[in-house]
């Protein structure tokens, strides 16, 4: 058996952030990870056309807390990027989220204003005091005609299920904008780490106290590593227990298959991102990475997603089934001693990253009772 003082299933943000905490305070950490690199769903790598791309999909990083901006300025330069995404919607080319600008393209109105942006949308949502599903969610906040344009399909498509099967609280925080404002976030920080982000996962974890062993999965070697202080885990919970609450009825995750292109040109699009709300097509959207920093190449590389039911788990799907048999896991987790479980996977819950980031911080500062984080870094 090895002895570790601290063991962390899992290289993502939630793994690596504990792992750089407890290093700081001398001890010793091995990080278990079955893939074959760090930095979870946020790695990011040089593709064939020189073209600093991500593996799972674009990671945009924003954030209000003022913690987790210094937190990540520790291991990285960052630059400012504000998110802009735009929309194939029948014929035209749309911001969102739905702005006055949206509204106007789409249906040929002449708003001009917040106030008569305000009027519109009253005029046109179908007020429910409490939307009981995702549907009545939209409905309450943008009407039928935006509804049936941006959101159905879109969301039947991402999560195979019509806005009417998902809990309210999926699309009730959809934003929709009173002016011309089309930034993606209107957080205070918006940015994209200098060198990407597999290199901030680098930094963050290069301790003389961190060991990280790739391509293991922790299953399969659980047994020669029980003797810890504590275990984070963030993988999959109903991995976790064997899926003993899953034999009949299934934890639902949705997946993605990304689907890559190099094209012979210097730009396929105008946006690093456009989305296809509609059914003309099977993907969500097409991202093209060179925006992304003004990257320069002779090609470019595009990747469409097309978001499927099996393969890597990447969401948890909100809906009171899945939530009652989460629960189940959660019971069996909270009976458990010195194991946390951590992150998006192991919380059943999506994160953005910086809460991912913010939960890892707190989880560490409440376990050793510290009263505020002290950033201090490796070596
Ligand atoms: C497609 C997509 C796009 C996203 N875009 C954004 C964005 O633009 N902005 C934003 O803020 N957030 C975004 N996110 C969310 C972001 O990826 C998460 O907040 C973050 O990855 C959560 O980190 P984590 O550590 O909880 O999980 P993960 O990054 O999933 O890390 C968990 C790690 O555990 C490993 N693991 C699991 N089981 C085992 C096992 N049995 N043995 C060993 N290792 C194991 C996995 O391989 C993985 O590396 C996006 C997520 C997805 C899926």
């Amino acid at each position: 058996m090895k002895q570790v003082d601290i063991l962390i299933i899992g290289a993502g943000i939630s793994g690596s952030v504990l792992a750089e905490r407890y290093a700081a305070m001398g001890k010793k950490v091995l990080i278990i990870e079955k893939r074959n690199h760090i930095a979870g769903n946020c790695y990011d790598y040089i593709d064939e056309n020189g073209i600093l791309v991500s593996k799972y999909g674009a990671h945009l990083f924003h954030t209000n807390e003022e913690s987790v901006w210094k937190y990540v300025n520790k291991f990285s330069q960052w630059y400012p990027w504000e998110h802009k995404v735009i929309a194939r919607v029948d014929d035209k080319t749309v911001p969102i989220p739905v702005n006055i600008t949206t509204v106007n393209e789409l249906f040929s109105a002449n708003i001009t204003s917040e106030e008569e942006m305000k009027n519109w949308l009253e005029e046109n949502r179908t007020p429910i005091e409490t939307p009981a599903n995702g549907e009545e969610a939209v409905l309450n906040r943008v009407g039928t005609v935006l509804y049936e344009k941006m959101f159905k399909h879109y969301t039947k498509k991402q999560w195979d299920k019509y806005p009417a099967e998902l809990d309210a609280s999926v699309l009730d925080r959809i934003p929709v904008r009173f002016n011309y404002d089309d930034r993606y976030f209107s957080d205070t920080y918006q940015a994209l780490p200098q060198g990407g982000y597999t290199q901030l996962f680098e930094n963050i974890i290069s301790h003389p106290n961190i060991e990280v062993l790739l391509e293991t999965d922790y299953f399969d070697v659980k047994d020669d590593y029980s003797g810890y202080e504590k275990l984070f885990y963030t993988g999959p919970v109903d991995r976790f227990f064997d899926f003993k609450y899953s034999l009949t009825e299934k934890l639902e995750y949705r997946s993605i298959n990304f689907v890559s292109e190099t094209v012979d040109a210097e730009f396929f699009q105008e946006n690093s991102v456009v989305n296809y709300p509609g059914t003309e097509v099977d993907f969500t959207r097409i991202i093209e990475y060179k925006h992304f920093g003004n990257q320069q190449s002779e090609k470019t590389t595009v990747v469409r997603e097309f978001t499927v039911d099996e393969g890597e788990p990447y969401y948890p799907v909100p809906n009171p089934k899945n939530g009652e048999i989460y629960k189940k896991y959660q019971e069996e987790a909270e009976k458990l001693v010195d194991v946390h479980f951590v992150g998006r996977l192991a919380n059943y819950k999506y994160f953005n990253m910086d809460q991912a980031f913010k939960n890892a911080l707190d989880l560490f500062d409440s376990l050793e009772k510290k009263d505020s984080i002290t950033y201090k870094t490796a070596g």
